[in-house]
């Protein structure tokens, strides 16, 4: 199958001299479309600095960062709601930014999925830390994309809620076609992948 992300002979490294970091040292990934990745590695291995450069949010030193189709949904560790808008605000928030209508069918239908059709008008401080990720990952779903980068997306969930969030994220974006890439330090969630890339001092050392 066609790869939908891949990198070739990525590069990145901070520093010079005693100093010098190789944060990605020439790695080479393939993903493919409808494929729940997840990339683990211990903590400074360069998880990252990978997903940031797949992601368009930082720029490699040399090497190719190759994307079929372009849109890209996110997910952060920290869930980067906005405190002043409602459940419902938040999750279209970034079609209307981008100028779409809201297909309010599609987007309720994610809702329902997450469970949180109740809690339309609650604003996220009322809400738990993985009710407020199921929002965050209802955000990302709600524009279609056709790749979800997520960054440590259960960090700061305790471990019953962090494998109920995972479970659901991975349902969803089965559901609706999507390709999922997660970075975790944590194995028992990286099991729950269709594929697990393990990268060490900024090189995959299996995939
Ligand atoms: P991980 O996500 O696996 O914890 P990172 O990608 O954050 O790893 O970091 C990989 C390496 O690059 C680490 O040694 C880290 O200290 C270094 N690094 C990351 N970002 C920077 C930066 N902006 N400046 C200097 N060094 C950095």
């Amino acid at each position: 199958m066609k790869a939908i992300l891949e990198t070739r002979d990525l590069v990145k490294y901070y520093g010079k001299g005693d100093n010098l970091v190789k944060a990605i040292d020439h790695t080479d990934l393939i993903i493919e479309p409808g494929e729940f990745t997840a990339i683990v590695g211990r903590s400074g291995s360069g998880k990252s600095t990978l997903l940031h450069m797949l992601g368009g949010l930082d720029r490699p030193d040399s090497g190719k960062v190759l994307i079929e189709g372009r849109k890209i949904g996110f997910i952060f560790q920290s869930y980067n709601l906005v405190p002043s808008l409602n459940v419902w605000e938040n999750i279209v928030l970034p079609i209307g930014l981008d100028g779409k209508k809201v297909d309010t069918e599609y987007v309720m239908d994610i809702i329902c999925r997450i469970g949180m059709e109740d809690k339309l008008k609650s604003l996220p401080n009322t809400l738990s830390g993985g009710q407020q990720q199921r929002v965050a990952i209802a955000r990302a779903l709600a524009s279609r994309p056709a790749i979800i980068l997520a960054d440590e997306p259960t960090g700061n969930l305790d471990s019953k809620t962090e494998l109920e969030v995972i479970s659901m994220l991975k349902s969803c974006v089965s559901e609706y076609g999507q390709t999922l890439v997660m970075i975790t330090h944590d194995e028992t969630i990286a099991q729950m992948a269709d594929r697990m890339i393990v990268i060490e001092d900024g090189k995959v050392v299996r995939a």
